[in-house]
């Protein structure tokens, strides 16, 4: 039994690290073939990826690759392109807008002023399309110096108080506070995830939307729009077991 939908009316979404390439190496060249020559002939395609268009065409074999997918959705769609055309594209002070920005940035500022650390740097906030990252010992210490603070902030918990005293000073801004690596955190506003991407494909109406990804779980960059009850989603592990599951979804 072939698949029900004409390829206007099924797409296929991709995670790219991990789902589509070994996690920070470029896509394979038997993969894409699949992908070009025996996916989309039968189902729209679209990447969903967290990073940005340079590192995601990186990944998958240059800047064309806005041309290959029907879709590319760079920074989980905030930079959102469709057949080679820009759709899309949000900043986070068009989102929360200056004035609320400018406060919390003064209080994360001022919060930091009143901390003492083994070391302190320079570039406590940088400001980026999606995000702000906050960093207490600024970004342009050493590695040293970062390795020095990641030590210190697992006893004193640096970035945990530095949140939670945010949190409770802006409860209502909808922003989301996510402490990675070793020396910052990230903060952004609330459904900036990779669902931010859904809102385009809906749009165009298509009957199902398949999910593919490999970090599906709690706390994972594919876990919401994996969950989301407008997708199908495929948990998978490599892009070998990408390429499985598509054969076993079109009877490739
Ligand atoms: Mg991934």
């Amino acid at each position: 039994m072939s698949c029900p939908f004409k390829r206007e009316e099924i797409i296929c979404l991709f995670d790219v690290d991990g789902t589509l390439t070994v996690p920070r190496q470029k896509i394979l060249p038997t993969t894409e073939e699949f992908l070009l020559t025996k996916v989309k002939p039968v189902a729209t395609i679209g990447l969903v990826g967290g990073s940005d268009l340079t590192k995601i065409a990186e990944q998958m074999g240059g800047e064309d690759v806005i041309k290959k997918y029907d879709y590319v959705f760079a920074e989980n769609g905030l930079v959102a392109y469709k057949n080679g055309d820009l759709i899309g594209k949000m900043s986070i002070q068009e989102h929360v807008g200056e004035e609320k920005l400018q406060l919390f940035i003064n209080s994360a500022l001022s919060y930091m002023s009143k901390l003492t650390l083994p070391v302190k740097r320079g570039t406590f906030i940088e400001f980026r399309d999606g995000l702000v990252n906050v960093c207490p010992v600024g970004r342009s210490c050493s590695q040293a110096e970062r390795d020095q603070f990641a030590a210190y902030d697992k006893v004193h918990k640096i970035r945990e108080s530095f949140v939670k005293h945010l949190q409770a000073e802006f409860p209502d801004f909808g922003l989301v506070f996510s402490i990675g690596g070793q020396i910052s955190f990230d903060v952004f506003p609330k459904g900036w995830d990779k669902t931010y991407s859904l809102r385009f494909v809906e749009e165009d109406g298509y009957k199902e939307i398949h999910f593919f990804g490999d970090k599906t779980a709690p706390g994972g960059n594919d876990h919401e729009i994996y969950e989301d009850p407008r997708t199908v989603g495929h948990k998978v592990s490599s892009p070998e077991e990408t390429i499985e599951q598509l054969k076993t979804l079109f009877h490739l």
